[in-house]
């Protein structure tokens, strides 16, 4: 407990499933947390549990794909919270066709999520870092970027472009202390998931085929990640950067 106390963390898509669990666990360690994410119900849901459970968090309504909106979101999170020291990229989205089934506006919306959502946030809030030498980003991207996966074809891409893109902005921000690393999920039980089931149509076929392949025998839980991020976050990883950790059960 207290790994994050008085530090200041954003979580995009933070009304999710693993975006919720990380605003819990971070609260849990001292921070004070800005649940971002586009559905504010979600967000203020997230955040009401937290502060019922004696810690601090922020709802904020937050369009990660429209820079007026994350600008505003990040500037009331300074305001009212202070400083951002830790910033966790989240915030996703998918649909599961195979790739010749997809429109190209289709792909644009992934895109703009996936990866441009992510630009945006880091654009937002690394000057402020900068500034006060010192952040930790922890970038959530997922075990399609490493192996692919059926029918994720854009969102693979998208991913693996946030791992790039991540390693890369912790060789240009070393200088400045801001560490950047990447956590990548293999299937976890949330309504991402869920959707991705239903989209493949035998939604518990897939789910038994994905459990038999994983080594460690289940679907993650949201529950299983914040572990990992809340590495990354922390002063434990003060010496780590540009490092893709995948949380998938083996
Ligand atoms: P989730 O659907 O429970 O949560 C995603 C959250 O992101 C939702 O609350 C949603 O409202 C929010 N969001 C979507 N678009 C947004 C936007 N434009 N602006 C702001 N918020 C937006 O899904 P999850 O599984 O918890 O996903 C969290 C992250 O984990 C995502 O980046 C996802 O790609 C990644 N991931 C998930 C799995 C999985 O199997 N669940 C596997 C690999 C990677």
């Amino acid at each position: 407990m207290g790994r994050l106390r008085g530090k200041v963390a954003i979580v995009t898509g933070g009304g999710g499933g693993i975006g919720g669990a990380t605003s819990a666990r971070f609260a849990r360690e001292g921070a004070k947390v800005a649940v971002l994410d586009r559905n504010l119900q979600a967000a203020e849901a997230v955040a009401a549990r937290i502060r019922e459970a004696g810690g601090e968090a922020l709802a904020l309504a937050c369009d990660i794909t429209d820079r007026k909106s994350v600008d505003a979101a990040v500037a009331e999170v300074g305001a009212k919270l202070g400083p951002i020291d830790v910033l966790v990229n989240n915030a996703g989205w998918d649909v599961f066709l195979p790739f010749t089934k997809t429109q190209p506006e289709q792909w644009d919306k992934l895109i703009a999520i996936n990866l441009v959502g992510a630009l945006h946030m880091h654009h937002a809030v690394l000057p402020s870092m900068v500034e006060r030498r010192g952040g930790r980003i922890v970038n959530i991207a997922s075990d399609a970027a490493r192996v692919g996966s059926s029918g994720e074809a854009v969102y693979a891409a998208c991913k693996g472009g946030l791992v790039a893109f991540s390693k890369t902005l912790a060789r240009e921000h070393s200088r400045h202390g801001i560490t950047v690393n990447v956590v990548c999920p293999g299937p976890t039980d949330t309504a991402l998931f869920a959707d991705y089931k239903q989209g493949a149509g035998n939604p518990e076929k897939l789910e038994e085929a994905f459990r038999r392949s994983i080594p460690l025998g289940r679907i993650g839980q949201p529950d299983d990640l914040p572990g990992a991020i809340l590495f990354f976050a922390s002063d434990d990883a003060a010496f780590v950067t540009g490092q893709v950790l995948s949380v998938s059960g083996g």
